[in-house]
């Protein structure tokens, strides 16, 4: 008998003992009893010693003849468990491909696919140009079988139908080959510009680095050609037979990006983001991991892909949020692409204008190479930037008088405009004219969001609707007015001011689904549309080389934020909108309506770039202790009654500062600690949420104290009552 480690997805932080007959290799998977359940795990480690034998249980069933996760993979596992202070099995699960969480088989297994006929494979796909979609699958089919249930999604499976009718394709069932290295075959490097000096340099470096671990922040002002270096840098990377894994925004991912890439080195990219099926993430998985694929770009999670032959990470746009998950497992993408690279002993690059204050420090202070592009590619000229003082002025629809006149001249010129605002929906609060009562979302305490297309009102909070209130809820009054504005608003007015252009309107309101957004995005670049309202959504990856002015209706309220990061996000913002613009030959100018035109931090960021802007934030966060030249975790606690969440709190921070649990640490660290106090948003779905910020200037001995004091506070008598969690390195406050 063997007594096998395994790591079994509970949200407990432990790994389980079970018995077997044989060794098992790491990284297999098992199902085995949990309580009641039947759960599937992954052998941890094999042959430990046990004092009391007599509660194991035994593994109901080996899944796997070889190991799931490899050894690289299996280290990171252990890694985050560690640093993230998380349950191992719900690690190694977020690892996975759903499929395999469930206990199919890693390899591939058979499955319907569409092939061409002969005869369809001669037809010459114009002959279907009055069935625009018939020819687009067939024109796919021509080029690579795809899974049939695949094909019927993407295509629809009328379409699909109508096409094995007409004996073009036909079904056929195959399992699929996977071949490392397959896409030598097809390898050609496409016609490429000239690198510029910068370029050249960054590219030169970044040669340097291959087949040893280096980290390199690549700043460059947007569009100065960054895509460009990653291209020319990975192409030796790709002839010599190695893999590389770029991870993009979830909103960076398009096609565009993807067949950028694809037509380079005419080969298949395999693409991972949120909207695929399960089946599809597994094959690109299952790819990848046999070393079939050359380039895998995906969005935060794809992190965890496995690799034959890996070359080389990128990280683009390595200052977004959305590489930060803030739930469950809340690891941080980019640090765990400096594992990765770590340990396959190869380069990790990051990419972006506005680099995060912590990877900038890095650059600063040598430990990461600073590789930098101040220009844009191709003689395209910078966006100037002013800031718009609309003290005293009338505003109309949220648009100072002032800020009109310019746009006029832009819309006059026949150039496109970009306006941004910070919040969909018509007005962010709806008001008693009488006697001032606001309409509030009684589960988180904040008001409701008027959206006057719907007639409805909405939580952006909790997401929950109703409809639009007749009359005041307090005195019944039925004068009720909105507050604020939001793109809804500035939408409307904007068809007023501007009857003539046309306008479109871009938030999750309106663009529902990534499908939807690239056809908007087209269509503005064909210039169907002359004014863009839009939240973030604008800011980011997309280039829209016919805007010649962007606006920003109201950068006041991050002035005055209680989050420390919130001057970093909006500096972040406003370069990147900026960059959105004046790509072509056409300049471009940005204007930011403020009622502080005063402000340092606006005046910095106008007249001295985000690169100026963010030395000197970094100064001002070393002065003020402030991360990254402390280390943080927050414990946070929600509760329905707010005395309980509050209550753990006051507990967890009496664990943390005990010198029992502290001494038990040789250093007897106690962390410094701020709270509890009620989290920026304090109550959301009916419950009161409070943290507890615990910082020390020293990582490992912060660690080593949560460490020691995670036990007590699963024992703590509140513990039960709240909802609690660790989130190790927080970016948001929220
Ligand atoms: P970024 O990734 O920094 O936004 P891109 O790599 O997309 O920049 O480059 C912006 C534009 O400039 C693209 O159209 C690209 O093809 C072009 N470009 C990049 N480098 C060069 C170069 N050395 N010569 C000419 N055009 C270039
Ligand atoms: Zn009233
Ligand atoms: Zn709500």
């Amino acid at each position: 008998m063997v007594f096998i480690q395994v790591a079994v997805p509970v949200p407990l932080r432990q790994l389980f003992t079970y018995s077997h007959t044989d060794t098992l290799q790491p990284g297999v998977r098992v199902k085995v009893p949990f309580g009641p359940r039947q759960l599937v795990g992954i052998v941890v480690e094999s042959g430990v010693d046990i004092d009391d034998t007599s509660k194991i249980k035994a593994i109901i069933e080996v899944v796997d003849s070889a190991p799931v996760i490899d050894e690289s993979l299996r280290k990171m596992a252990h890694w985050l468990w560690q640093y993230y202070h998380h349950a191992p099995g719900e690690v190694i699960h977020a690892m996975l491909p759903v499929p395999l969480r469930k206990g199919e088989p890693a390899t591939p297994s058979p499955a319907q696919y569409i092939q061409v006929t002969p005869e369809g494979a001669d037809t010459d796909v114009k002959s279907l140009s009055r069935a625009p979609k018939q020819m687009s699958c067939l024109k796919a089919v021509q080029t690579t079988s795809i899974i049939a249930s695949e094909a019927r999604k993407h295509f629809s499976p009328a379409v699909v139908k109508a096409l094995l009718d007409k004996a073009l394709i036909e079904l056929v069932d195959i399992t699929p080959e996977l071949t490392a290295q397959a896409w030598l075959d097809t390898f050609e490097i496409g016609e490429k510009p000239v690198p510029d000096k910068e370029q050249g340099v960054a590219i030169a470096a970044l040669n340097q680095q291959h087949g040893t671990f280096a980290i390199s922040l690549l700043e460059g002002v947007t569009g100065s050609g960054k895509t460009e270096v990653y291209l020319q840098s990975i192409e030796p990377l790709l002839k010599a037979g190695k893999q590389v894994l770029i991870l993009v925004p979830e909103i960076g991912l398009t096609p565009q990006t993807v067949s950028r890439f694809e037509k380079r080195f005419n080969i298949p990219v395999g693409v991972l983001h949120s909207q695929l099926t399960d089946a599809a993430r597994l094959s690109v998985w299952q790819r990848a991991r046999a070393g079939e694929l050359g380039i895998i770009i995906g969005t935060r999670s794809a992190i965890f892909t496995p690799l034959k032959n890996p070359g080389m990470i990128i990280v683009d746009e390595e200052h977004d949020e959305s590489f930060k998950q803030q739930d469950g497992l809340r690891y941080h993408a980019r640090d765990l692409a400096a594992m990765r690279a770590k340990e396959h002993s190869i380069p990790l690059l990051l990419g972006s204008a506005t680099p995060a204050l912590e990877t900038l420090n890095n650059a600063l202070n040598g430990r990461f190479a600073h590789l930098q592009l101040t220009r844009r590619a191709a003689g395209a000229q910078s966006t100037k930037q002013y800031l718009l003082d609309a003290r005293d002025q009338p505003i109309h629809y949220g648009i100072s008088e002032g800020l009109l006149t310019i746009m006029r001249q832009h819309v006059n010129a026949g150039n496109q405009i970009l306006v941004f605002v910070n919040r969909r929906g018509y007005a962010p609060a709806l008001l008693c004219h009488h006697c001032g009562t606001t309409a509030m979302c009684k589960r988180c305490d904040r008001p409701y969001t008027v959206h006057k297309g719907q007639n409805r009102l909405q939580c952006h909070h909790c997401g929950a609707t109703r409809s639009m209130p007749k009359e005041c809820e307090a005195c019944h009054s039925h004068e009720m007015v909105t507050a604020g504005t939001g793109t809804e608003q500035v939408e409307e007015g904007l068809m007023k001011l501007f009857p003539d252009a046309k306008h479109v309107r871009i938030d999750s309101d309106t663009v529902r689904g990534k499908d939807k957004l690239h056809q908007t995005l087209d269509a503005i670049n064909r210039q169907e549309h002359q004014i863009l309202v839009g939240t973030q959504i604008l800011s980011k990856g997309h280039h829209f080389p016919h805007v010649t002015l962007v606006v920003v209706l109201d950068c006041d309220g991050a002035l005055f934020s209680a989050d420390f990061r919130a001057p970093e996000k909006l500096a972040q913002l406003v370069t990147q909108l900026a960059g959105r613009a004046g790509r072509a030959s056409k300049p471009g100018e940005m204007w930011l309506q403020t009622h502080n035109p005063h402000h340092p931090l606006l005046q910095d960021l106008v007249n001295n770039g985000y690169a100026h802007f963010a030395r000197h934030a970094l100064m001002e966060r070393k002065a003020s202790a402030l991360p990254p030249y402390i280390s943080q975790f927050v414990i946070r606690a929600e509760a329905t009654e707010s005395s309980s969440a509050y209550a753990f709190l006051q507990q967890a921070r009496g664990v943390l500062s005990n010198s029992n649990t502290a001494n038990a640490n040789s250093k007897g660290l106690v962390p410094q600690m701020s709270g509890p106090f009620p989290c920026l948003i304090e109550k959301r779905q009916g419950r009161f949420r409070f943290m507890l910020v615990c910082s020390h200037e020293k990582r490992a001995p912060l660690h080593n104290a949560l460490r020691l004091a995670l036990p007590y506070l699963q024992g703590l008598p509140q513990a039960a009552k709240v909802r609690w969690s660790v989130d190790i390195d927080p970016t948001d406050f929220s």
